[in-house]
């Protein structure tokens, strides 16, 4: 049998962490058995489903990597389909016409709260002559849920959870106006879409009993089901904004790159011994359902940023400066000069060794994108001044010779001026460093001469003379 997945959003707001985890845990699983990897909009809900929340869905997902098989389904489109199982099961007897009005419906929760009790559906109309239907109600349809006996679901993460069936009333599957009901679009949807992996959050547990019962009812193959723990925040509470219940796009603003996101992602709730560095081959090769643990994963900002620098070491130079550019320029707010590409591409290396994000690459690759007379910093004004009009003159007197521009060149350069001046070589590089990058802290000030260019370099010490 091949594996059939799917994720299965509701496009009610962004695409959060959360609904990535599953998504990639999805996928992965898919990957891993050569099966399918399906998407669902889950788009019932009229009144809080959006347009932008879906297309955030589809952009998250490329984002990250994760590319579904086959036409996307959306579950709204598919309510004709809903109505008719619901009306086969009408048919045989599976399910049947309730009458009560909702006045009626409110009033007995009303009685149960008053009394303390659990409110359930008190099964009315089920085996009611629907002669007895009053006038102008237009009736639900409800599924004949089994009374007696248990209801076990033989989780793949969560192990064998039972509950009585008593405790469980019988759902309105249809509306009075026709519509379906989530836990019965669920059911179908999956099945028609032959689904045989069940794989979400185990916020859906409680429906997943429901769901079994309407399955066995149908006649459908019940899939396996496997409910991930959800993930908390540092503090072991629920996860929220504070702790990084942010939107999948709100990681790509911050400079995570998707595969760092992909890796951290996957060790929320699995685990492969101690491995802490997983690549996508690897996930993809040694994923399964039986390494997700089965308590709440813990959402730590500290481990993703220390992942996301070792992607960023390991990421192609090229690359790297193609996504850095439009930070720079939104940081420099106007037109880069037109070499920022080239230095930028020449500094990466050590630029890189630093970084936890993309956005501190920016931060520290900022200089290169500046138009001349740099705008020093506070720190790197006073050591200008501290050194002096000549001694800038000076280093820039030393270098002017220099033709073959590269960074052991300049540093020999440099070197024969420290000597002649009986200088130590910070009483240089530091105000060399100053009016390069206008910055008190650089990367190796010799690999900034090489990157920056001769008449760059020489032009920016020129106005620091000044
Ligand atoms: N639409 C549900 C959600 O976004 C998921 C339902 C399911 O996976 O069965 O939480």
């Amino acid at each position: 049998m091949s594996v059939v997945v799917r994720f299965a959003p509701s496009p009610t707001g962004f695409l959060h962490i959360g609904g990535g985890r599953t998504a990639l845990f999805n996928w992965l699983f898919a990957r891993h058995h050569g099966g399918t990897f399906r998407l669902r909009i889950e788009d019932t809900d009229r009144a809080r489903s959006t347009e932008a929340a879906i297309d955030a869905i589809f952009d998250g997902l490329k984002w990250l990597g994760l590319d579904w098989d086959d036409e996307v389904v959306f579950q709204f489109a598919r309510m004709a389909r809903h109505a008719e199982v619901a009306r086969a099961m009408l048919a045989n007897g599976q399910a049947y016409r309730c009458y009560c009005t909702p006045e009626e419906l409110e009033a007995k929760r009303a009685e149960a709260k008053a009394a303390g009790k659990v409110w359930r559906y008190d099964g009315i109309w089920r085996d009611r002559d629907p002669k007895d239907a009053p006038a102008g109600v237009q009736p639900v349809i409800r599924f004949k849920a089994p009374r007696e006996g248990s209801t076990t679901i033989d989780d793949l993460v969560q192990g064998e959870v039972t509950v009585a069936n008593q405790e469980l009333d019988d759902l309105v599957i249809l509306r009075a106006d026709g519509t379906p009901t989530y836990n019965f679009s669920v059911v179908v949807d999956d099945h028609d879409m032959g689904i045989t992996h069940v794989i979400r959050g185990d916020d859906h547990l409680t429906n997943a009993f429901r769901q079994t019962q309407l399955y066995l009812a149908a006649g459908f193959a019940l899939p396996e089901f496997a409910h991930i723990p959800l993930i908390h925040g540092p503090d072991g509470a629920k996860l929220s904004k504070r702790h990084g219940a942010l939107g999948v796009d709100a990681y790509r603003d911050m400079g995570y790159l998707p595969e760092a996101m992909r890796n951290y992602l996957l060790r929320l709730g699995w685990s492969h011994g101690d491995d802490e560095v997983i690549s996508t081959e690897q996930a993809i090769e040694w994923f399964g359902l039986d390494h997700v643990g089965r308590s709440p994963s813990r959402f730590d900002f500290d481990k993703l940023a220390h992942l996301n620098g070792v992607y960023i070491r390991q990421a192609d130079n090229a690359r790297l400066v193609e996504m850095v550019i439009p930070r720079l320029a939104a940081l420099a707010g106007g037109h880069l000069p037109a070499a920022t590409p080239d230095r930028l591409l020449a500094l990466m290396a050590p630029l890189k060794e630093r970084a936890k994000t993309l956005q501190d690459l920016a931060q520290a690759a900022l200089f290169l994108a500046e138009h001349r007379p740099l705008q020093p910093d506070a720190g790197a004004a006073k050591l200008l001044q501290e050194a002096g009009a000549d001694l800038v003159g000076a280093i820039h007197d030393a270098l002017n010779p220099v033709t073959d521009w590269t960074a052991p060149a300049t540093e020999a350069a440099i070197r024969a001026l420290v000597e002649a001046k009986g200088l130590k070589l910070g009483k240089v590089a530091q105000p060399l460093r100053a009016a390069l990058t206008g910055r008190t802290v650089s990367p190796p000030i010799f690999d900034v001469l090489a990157a920056l260019g001769r008449d760059e370099s020489l032009g920016r010490l020129q106005d620091a003379a000044k």
